[in-house]
């Protein structure tokens, strides 16, 4: 894959175009859900009440955390010369879609992606599912081997490797997913200059 030629990137939100700042150890603590358990799955399994009261509390957790959010390095640059060339961009979060909006105005990249394609853990099953990637495949008309997915954590890897798709990993520091990982670079910033070089 000549990934500057890439015309079509789905982007993580948290700790990717952000500055990661989820204490995902604490959000379990405080909604009572095992060190070893995934958050989204373990409030599926809850009784409808229980679910209710804890997505609200999370929810609320998260709402702070997106109106404080702070741009990763070079994302803001990244993500504007990507729009400027005209290449179509997604978001595949497990945070909310609402919160993903939040946040996208406070990091000042609103404007460069539409809003059907902010998919949420709402609009399709969370990360490392494929489903998310696969949906923004379909609703662009094009193969999931034309998608390049850009996350920090292992199941954006998982997620881009399940549909097909291309995956890079932000991350300044040893990838321990090396099998599941297309291209690592340390961060937004060396992405745009390697895309902007090749
Ligand atoms: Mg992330």
């Amino acid at each position: 894959m000549r990934f500057a030629a890439a015309r079509h990137w789905v982007f993580d939100m948290d700790g990717t175009l952000t500055v990661a700042v989820h204490d995902f150890a604490a959000i379990r603590r405080a909604l009572e859900i095992p060190p070893e358990d995934d958050i989204l799955h373990h409030l599926a399994t809850l009784p409808a009440e229980q679910a209710l009261a804890k997505r609200a509390w999370l929810l609320e957790h998260e709402r702070t955390l997106a109106l404080g959010a702070r741009p990763a390095a070079g994302a803001v640059e990244l993500v504007r010369t990507l729009c400027r060339r005209g290449c179509r961009l997604g978001l595949l979060t497990r945070n909310a879609h609402e919160l993903a909006l939040l946040t996208l105005a406070a990091i000042g990249l609103a404007d460069c992606f539409a809003g059907v394609d902010i998919v949420g853990r709402d609009e399709a099953p969370p990360k490392p599912h494929p489903g998310g990637l696969l949906q923004l495949a379909a609703a662009w008309g094009v193969a999931p081997a034309e998608l390049v997915m850009v996350g920090d954590y292992r199941n954006d890897l998982e997620c881009a490797r399940g549909a097909g798709a291309y995956a890079v990993l932000i991350r300044p520091t040893e990838n321990p997913w090396p099998e599941l990982t297309d291209w690592q670079v340390r961060d937004c910033f060396e992405l745009l200059e390697q895309l902007c070089g090749e």
